[in-house]
């Protein structure tokens, strides 16, 4: 019940609405019960006494009554649509707004298709908790309303209608217990399936290179059958829970029908009383039926809202805080590492003890063996993730102090994996910043060594690029992002193995571009071609999460430690390679 009044705060902007909605299907209920009515004069007035006036009347008021329902309903129905399509919208975007300032952790650890999943929960919990409203309260209605109309009448036929009840409700509970389960299970794997289904159509360059269609197509397979087995199980559930019903509701209809009929036969009861209340009695199957479902549809939808609020509860941790900074000034000043101490997982750390100072306006390169923490080290400084112990500052800033975004924005930062958006080249530099020319992006593009190759393209800058544009070069992707960060000129550059899929000698070349144009500002380069960054002003080593060796590229040569061989085997393998 919890999670249905969280949704319903969530909604609240459109309690006005969903109000006015009940309220009009409360009205067509009232004039619904005038129909039955209609027939009982029918059968009982019209016939018997060969009354044409009230015929006439009645065939008139059935008539209005008709189109007049029709009306409401339609009406009804379409502004329920509308409201429905705008609360869903509203609250998708809450939700994205939400998902979006999620920190680089979560997005780490989770399946980007099982997240998208959430989506559809998000709408499941919507409607379902909507439709749940509006159904507790249109029954509780019907359900006042109608047992009284129908004891009013004839209270001996309203109590035997009404005896099967609370059998239903004992097999709904039940039943429901089954259902709930099923559902939950059947949602997780669902959501199993599209993070499946997005691994392999996000990869599949990879799995075609390796011909691994079949096995692909089996595990597809078999958590599809897997699907299949739960939705089997729920629809017995289901079958078993209808023909229980609809045994009891056998049962009842006989013994109604038995004393219906005797009473009509004795001359207690008109046929148009009885038709009539028949009547009656089936306007009150579908409250009665909506009331006992509840239980099994409040335990579905609490499957939904709870995997929503899964979510959208997660506050981020790593977020502006109550007292952060907007950077207004130009961030300055030496980029310092106090003692820092990081782990992905609590039980081992990646960087230890890391106490270095990142001069301002130098070029600093990073340098170590695969997986040492070259990228963790990096990723501390725009705050993708936080120290567990130490912290990091920018000049006077710690820059947990800073607000994220104004941060972030002053740290180009290159990763190591190129992502292109949809668009062309020139949206892909520029972004969607209006204040940039077209000489300034191909200034960017140049510095990057990208522009000979654009040129080169039947459209040029305009040539569209990402998933479905034209297919480029990893070096060629790599280039264009380089360009893109390049031109947002910040205070702080940090490469990290930006370059990687270019060959040693247009890397060297950027890197000697880049000295040149950053005078004075700060650059950090992570690369693991040691030929490149010689002549950086400072080489940072690091080795299974610790500082080994600092300083310039002669003198950690003439020590002749981990540098020196790391750089004589660099050397060798470029010289076979080139
Ligand atoms: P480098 O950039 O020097 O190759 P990384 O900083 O990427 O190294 O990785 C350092 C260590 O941290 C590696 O052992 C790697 O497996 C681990 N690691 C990197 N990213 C994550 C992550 N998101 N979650 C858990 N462990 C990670
Ligand atoms: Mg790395």
């Amino acid at each position: 019940m919890g999670h249905i009044l969280r949704v319903s705060r969530l909604i609240k902007a459109y309690w006005g609405y969903i109000a006015q909605g009940i309220l009009v299907s409360i009205v067509i209920t009232i004039f619904g019960l005038i129909m039955p009515y209609l027939t009982k004069l029918l059968i009982d007035e019209v016939f018997p006494n060969q009354n044409w006036g009230l015929l006439y009347l009645v065939l008139a008021a059935t008539f209005i009554l008709s189109v007049f329902n029709g009306v409401v309903h339609m009406m009804r129905d379409y502004f329920q649509l509308c409201v429905g399509i705008n609360m869903g919208l509203d609250i998708r975007c809450k939700f994205y707004q939400h998902l979006i300032v999620q920190d680089v952790a979560f997005f780490d650890s989770r399946e980007t298709g099982e997240v998208l999943s959430r989506f559809g929960d998000l709408d499941d919990s919507i409607g379902g908790t909507v439709g749940l409203i509006n159904q507790v309260v249109m029954d509780t209605l019907a359900l006042l309303i109608f047992p009284a109309v129908l004891f009013y009448f004839n209270w001996q036929l309203a109590l035997i209608s009404l005896t099967m009840f609370p059998f239903n409700i004992f097999f709904m509970i039940f039943f429901g217990k089954f259902l709930a389960i099923s559902e939950k299970e059947l949602t997780v794997k669902g959501a199993g399936l599209a993070a499946k289904n997005y691994e392999t159509f996000s990869g599949i360059r990879t799995i075609l290179a390796m011909g691994l269609e079949t096995l692909c197509f089996h595990k597809y397979r078999r958590a599809v059958t897997d699907i299949r087995n739960i939705e089997r199980k729920l629809e017995l559930s289901k079958s078993l829970l209808g023909f229980t019903t609809s045994f009891l509701k056998a049962v009842s209809s006989l013994a109604y029908t038995w004393y219906g009929w005797t009473q009509i036969l004795e001359g207690n009861l008109t046929l148009g009383s009885f038709l009539a209340f028949t009547m009656y009695i089936v306007y009150l199957h579908e409250p009665l039926n909506g009331i006992v479902s509840l239980i099994k549809d409040i335990k579905v939808l609490k499957v939904h809202t709870e995997r929503f609020f899964d979510i959208y509860d997660r506050i981020p941790l790593i977020k502006n805080g109550p007292d952060t900074m907007e950077l207004t000034e130009e961030l300055s000043g030496n980029i310092e590492f106090h003692n820092v101490t990081f782990g992905y997982t609590a039980d081992q750390f990646v960087l230890n003890n890391i106490d270095i100072t990142i001069v301002d306006g130098q070029v600093t390169a990073l340098v170590g063996k695969s997986g040492q923490g070259k990228t963790t080290l990096a990723n501390l400084i725009p705050r993708f993730y936080d120290p567990v112990e130490g912290y990091v500052t920018i000049g006077k800033w710690d820059v947990r102090q800073l607000n994220l975004q104004s941060l972030r924005r002053q740290v180009g930062f290159v990763q190591q994996e190129p992502f292109l958006f949809f668009g062309t080249i020139f949206e892909n530099i520029a972004l969607d910043r209006t204040d940039v020319t077209p000489w300034q992006v191909q200034e960017a593009a140049k510095i990057a060594f990208a522009d000979g190759f654009i040129q080169e393209l039947p459209e040029g800058y305009n040539t569209q690029v990402g998933e479905r544009g034209i297919q480029l070069s990893q070096g060629q992707k790599q280039r264009i992002v380089l360009a893109r960060i390049l031109l947002l000129d910040t205070p702080i550059l940090i490469l990290d193995e930006a370059t990687s899929a270019l060959d040693a000698e247009t890397e060297s070349k950027i890197f000697r571009n880049l000295i040149e144009i950053r005078n004075g500002q700060s650059t950090i380069i992570i690369s693991h071609r040691l030929s490149a960054i010689m002549n950086a002003d400072r080489i940072i080593v690091l080795h299974n999460g610790y500082i080994v060796e600092e300083g310039r590229h002669p003198d950690l040569i003439k020590q002749g430690n981990l540098y020196a061989q790391l750089y004589a085997t660099n050397t060798i393998e470029e010289s076979k390679s080139g």
